[in-house]
């Protein structure tokens, strides 16, 4: 079975990503040992994404891959966007989304997701994909499945919430699920 490094320690990305890539064995920064902080300072997913990947391609000498995500919201000019896991100053997901809905102060506005997954070779290779899901911002929260803004996050083929979605069908529509299907096709 072929072995990616996941630049991450997020255990619900980890749930998400070893359940699409089911083919590879997937080591997380906890099997490897590697427990500094990587400093994310880039201004887009692309960036911190290949930040992430190449630290750990690096430090690893193996192949590595990292999801760099967050929520875009129309109405606010795409924040939350690269500061979605920070964007309230206790940068916890009930403050995050607290602070997006009292900036909304009840508007409707419409979002999306956005994954970008990286990909690092120790020959120097470097690749990344994009993948959106499209929905909008509700106000009340609903479904209990998923993390971060997932209760809030409502997507209109389905009437349901994110975080009322199964897992299985979350991973055919999500941000992250189109992002690793580009992935695998080029691995
Ligand atoms: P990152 O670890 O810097 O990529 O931060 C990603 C942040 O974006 C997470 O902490 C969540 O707040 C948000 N996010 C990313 N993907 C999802 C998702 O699938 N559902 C809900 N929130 C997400």
């Amino acid at each position: 079975m072929k072995e990616l490094i996941l630049a991450s320690n997020n255990a619900h990305k980890v749930e998400e990503i070893k359940s699409i890539l089911e083919d590879y064995s997937i080591l997380t920064l906890k099997d490897i040992n590697y427990t500094k902080e990587i400093v994310e300072d880039g201004s887009t997913f692309e960036e911190n994404a290949l930040i992430k990947a190449r630290t750990i391609c690096k430090y690893s000498g193996k192949i590595a891959i990292s999801d760099d995500s967050g929520l875009s919201v129309d109405l606010l000019d795409g924040r939350p966007g690269v500061y979605s896991a920070r964007y309230s100053k206790e940068q916890t997901d009930e403050k995050n989304i607290e602070k997006v809905l009292l900036e909304l102060n009840g508007q409707k506005s419409k979002a999306k997701f956005v994954s970008v997954i990286a990909l690092v070779k120790p020959d120097g290779t470097e690749l990344t994909f994009r993948g959106e899901c499209y929905g909008e911002i509700i106000f009340e929260k609903r479904g209990t499945n998923g993390f971060g803004y997932d209760p809030y996050f409502y997507v209109p083929e389905f009437e349901k919430t994110m975080a009322e979605l199964s897992i299985d069908v979350k991973e055919t529509i999500s941000h992250r699920g189109r992002a690793l299907r580009e992935l695998i096709s080029k691995l």
